[in-house]
């Protein structure tokens, strides 16, 4: 069921999420006339609104508009827009005395495969200075055996950090997506686009998610009507391998699905893998945190599993019936 509605108000809004924004060579703003149709839109739907800010400021009228309905704000740090949620690069987090006195803000921390290589780093410069950290992997597309091993030893060696965050917490805890998700999640939360939400771009029309406007694919409709062309197939239902998995926390990307596998429903080995080393890392963490924290002492367990990948464990399975049928 549709929920939400990402308004992009110009073509260079920010990316928060997998996507490269390459839309950079241009600029053209939302005009006043759509966004108070997309609002009025919205608001006969029953819709939220996140909007994705550029980093250039704002125009006055548009914001005037924007401040006279709820919404979220999405915005790069050096926008002061006051935005509910801030997106960082890893570079944001060295200048800092910004973090400090960023009111615990929910971060948005995108790195791509080189930066990676640091991330315990990264995290433990942001112990304790947020509410929720959704950290977002760029480039998953071009990551390689050594890329993916080097995630893995990432989080192996931030295993400290993230533990001291959680170890003495009496109540609320604090979100970390590849973490916490997964603590809570009893079925699939994953991205949903084209199911939960759609994009509305600065062109009038409705794309899936803001990566397929930013790519140049076609769009999925207007305001008069909204058409997704083999729209069940945006479902876990019919996604073999997800419907098959319970790391929950994925965000089960159809953008990079499509990317990779020219499938909106199969996702990539890199995907699985990433998605699976992180499971681990959660997995472990929670055990160590059950012995200092009885908090954690409600929370599931984390079952063990022997694959990485989902397709390891239906190939696996295959092997041991044709075996057995023999
Ligand atoms: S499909 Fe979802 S997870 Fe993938 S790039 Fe778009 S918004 Fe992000």
């Amino acid at each position: 069921m549709l929920k939400y509605i990402n308004v992009l108000l110009a073509d260079t809004a920010v990316s928060f999420c997998h996507y490269e924004n390459t839309n950079a060579g241009r600029n053209k703003w939302i005009t006043t006339e759509l966004l108070n149709n997309i609002i009025r839109y919205c608001q006969t739907q029953k819709l939220s609104i996140n909007y994705i800010f550029p980093k250039d400021t704002v125009p006055a009228e548009l914001l005037e508009l924007i401040e006279k309905t709820g919404h979220f704000k999405i915005a790069s740090r050096e926008v002061s827009v006051n935005a509910t949620a801030v997106v960082l690069k890893p570079s944001d987090l060295e200048k800092l005395n910004w973090l400090d006195t960023s009111n615990k803000k929910i971060i948005i921390l995108r790195v791509n495969k080189t930066e990676v290589k640091n991330l315990h780093k990264l995290l433990e410069r942001l112990v304790n200075k947020f509410v929720k950290i959704t950290l977002v992997l760029t480039d998953i597309e071009f990551y390689t055996e050594e890329d993916i091993e080097a995630y893995k030893q990432e989080l192996e060696k931030s295993e400290e950090c993230l533990f001291q965050q959680y170890k003495d917490v009496k109540d609320s805890l604090p979100e970390i997506n590849f973490i916490s998700d997964l603590w809570f999640a009893r079925q699939m939360n994953n991205c949903n686009a084209g199911i939960d939400h759609y994009t509305f771009a600065p062109d009038g029309k409705f794309y899936i998610c803001p990566a397929f406007y930013h790519n140049g694919s076609k769009s999925i409709g207007d305001l008069s009507e909204i058409q997704v062309k083999n729209s069940h197939l945006f479902s876990l239902e019919f996604a073999p391998l997800c419907s098959r998995c319970d790391a929950f926390h994925c965000k089960r990307c159809v953008y990079l699905n499509h990317l990779l596998t020219e499938e909106f429903n199969t996702p990539s080995s890199q995907q699985c893998r990433l998605a699976h080393i992180e499971r681990e890392c959660s997995r472990q963490l929670l055990e160590r945190l059950k012995q200092a924290n009885p908090l954690f002492l409600q929370i599931l367990p984390i079952k063990i599993i022997n694959y990485n990948d989902p397709m390891e464990k239906i190939l696996r399975n295959e092997y041991e019936n044709t075996r057995r049928a023999l």
